[in-house]
Parts: structure tokens; C-alpha cells; sequence
């Protein structure tokens, strides 16, 4: 089978099936071998690796990985791709394909059953509609991770890797940031994709931290305070936590807080850096 990767391979593979692209899935496949080059030199694989990728679609990044890799294990949802797998990864014998919805996949056993609990690095060109929960799923969850490298929207990474005083930093950037270390590696442009999305999209690589960033007591309690704060991003601190009816903190209290910490009784979450959500925490549940 021919090395995929660029329109005209695409387009044969595409018609010899008859595939029809399906929206629901997020199918948006990669047609641009820089780009490959890009993600597979950024996510830093070795032949000792295990990777997961996510959303295999025609095989087009999987032969890179398999390539690069010790073992793949790819995981599509879309069943009318599996007979095209088949075929264009033929020639690798480093690969599985699992039929089945990442979010309703078992990784951490996985990972176990694979590479023996150690590390394991995570590929995928996303289908944008699963981007947060399957992120958030790695990093919350006991799956043994080395790091995530992705495609995601443009907005999306920016997002991810902004801090206070910029307009996309918000509960997003400091849920990434609390695990991981996040890099934008490439902005890619709608025309290096078949169908092209609508809209411009970047590869992030987030690599998690051997040692968390931040202490605190309850990370849980630290989190449900960022998501108050920018659920309500115009209201200052100590109204939004206030207001939120997961939490209902006394003003009071969140004045005395904010008093320890030298900040504003007027301040609002979005001034907050991490170190700060962590400190205000500890401060509130004492
Ligand atoms: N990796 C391919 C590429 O770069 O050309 C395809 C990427 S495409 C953006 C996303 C892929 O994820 C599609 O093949 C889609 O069918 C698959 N997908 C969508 N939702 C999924 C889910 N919940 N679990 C596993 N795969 C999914």
C-alpha cells in the first residue's frame, strides 16, 4: 500500500472504497506530509514507544507512527474505516486497530495490558468535538502518561497555553497547566485537510509534570473555585464565588482570603494565576 499523505493518495484511498465522510465523527483528514513530519518530530517518538492514537481515520498519521514507534494502538469509531485500515496498514505489523469510542475506552488497562504501566504518549489529529473531555480524561484519570501531542482548534491550544492578563486565559488554560506543560508546535492552515474545517487549527503538545506545579490540599475544591470564577468572568472574585451554587462561599470570607494574599477586594478570577487558585484553596478551606 502507498505511503499516504498528500491529495492524490487520499483521494485514491477515498474513492477505491467508496467512503462518504461522516460530520458526527469530526472527519477531517490530514493531507500535508510537513505537517506529519511536524507532529510526529514534536510528539518526540522513539523505537522504545508505545502510542495511542486517537481517531486513526484513513491510516495517514498511523504509518508515521508505526514507523517511528516500538507498537501503535489506534483507536476509530467510524466502522466504515476499518476495511481501509486493513489495507493501508498492511504492511506494518507494529499495529492494532481497536474498533471502538475513545471515551468509553478503558486506556489505563491499556496501557497496562501494552507497555507494562509505564508512560505512554498519545498522538491524534482530534476530532474537535471530544478535544476537552478526552484531554481532561488523560490527565484526571491513573492512565500513565508521557505526554499528549494534538491537533486541536487554534482557539483551543491558544486557550491552553495562555495565562492572566490575556482574553482566552480562563478555567481551560489552568486545568492543562495544573498537569501539564503545553507547547504550540505549528499552526496549520484549512487547507492542509480533506474536507477543510471551517476554521484554523494548531498542534499542541502538552507533556505532563513529573511534580505538580502548585501545592494544594484539595485539587477538586481548587477547580470548582476556577470554574466559578470564570463562569462569572465580568463579576469580581468574591460575587462569583458567592453566586455559584456548587459553592455559596460567605463574601466574608473570600474578603479575609484575598486580604492574606494582598490582592483586591475587587479582583476578578481572571487575575488569578495558578499559584494564586491554589493559595485562595487552601486560604477557603481551612
Ligand atoms: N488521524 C486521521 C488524519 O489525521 O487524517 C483522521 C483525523 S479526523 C480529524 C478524526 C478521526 O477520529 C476520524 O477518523 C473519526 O472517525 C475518529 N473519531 C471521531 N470520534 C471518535 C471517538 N469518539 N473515538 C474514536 N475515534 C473517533
Amino acid at each position: 500500500m502507498a505511503t499516504l499523505g498528500n491529495p492524490q493518495e487520499t483521494i485514491a484511498v477515498l474513492q477505491k472504497y467508496g467512503f462518504r465522510f461522516q460530520k458526527k465523527f469530526g472527519q477531517n483528514f490530514l493531507i500535508d506530509t510537513h505537517v506529519l513530519d511536524k507532529i510526529i518530530a514534536a510528539a518526540n517518538i522513539g523505537s522504545e514507544d508505545f502510542v495511542l492514537e486517537i481517531g486513526p481515520g484513513i491510516g495517514t498519521m498511523t504509518q508515521y507512527l508505526a514507523e517511528a514507534a516500538r507498537e501503535v494502538v489506534a483507536v476509530e469509531i467510524d466502522k466504515n474505516l476499518l476495511p481501509i485500515l486493513e489495507d493501508t496498514l498492511s504492511d506494518y505489523s507494529n499495529v492494532t486497530v481497536i474498533h471502538a469510542d475513545i471515551l468509553k475506552l478503558d486506556i489505563q488497562k491499556l496501557a497496562e495490558e501494552r507497555n507494562a504501566g509505564r508512560p505512554i504518549k498519545v498522538v491524534a489529529n482530534l476530532p474537535y468535538y471530544i478535544t476537552t473531555p478526552i484531554i481532561m480524561e488523560l490527565f484526571e484519570s491513573e492512565v500513565p502518561l508521557d505526554s499528549v501531542t494534538v491537533m486541536v482548534q487554534k482557539e483551543v491550544a491558544d486557550r491552553m497555553q495562555s495565562g492572566p492578563g490575556s482574553k482566552e486565559y480562563g478555567a481551560l488554560s489552568l486545568a492543562v497547566q495544573y498537569y501539564a506543560e503545553p507547547y504550540i508546535v505549528a499552526n496549520v492552515p484549512p487547507n492542509c485537510f480533506m474536507p477543510r474545517p471551517a476554521v484554523g487549527s494548531a498542534v499542541i503538545r502538552l507533556t505532563r509534570h513529573k511534580e505538580k506545579p502548585v501545592a494544594v490540599k484539595d485539587a477538586s475544591f481548587m477547580f470548582k473555585l476556577i470554574r466559578a470564577s470564570f463562569n462569572q468572568r465580568r463579576k469580581t472574585l468574591q460575587n462569583g464565588l458567592h453566586n455559584s451554587s456548587e459553592l455559596r462561599v460567605d463574601k466574608e470570607k473570600v474578603a479575609r482570603a484575598l486580604e492574606k494574599m494582598e490582592l483586591s477586594p475587587s479582583v476578578r478570577g481572571e487575575k488569578l494565576d495558578l499559584a494564586q487558585f491554589a493559595r485562595l484553596a487552601d486560604l477557603l478551606s481551612e
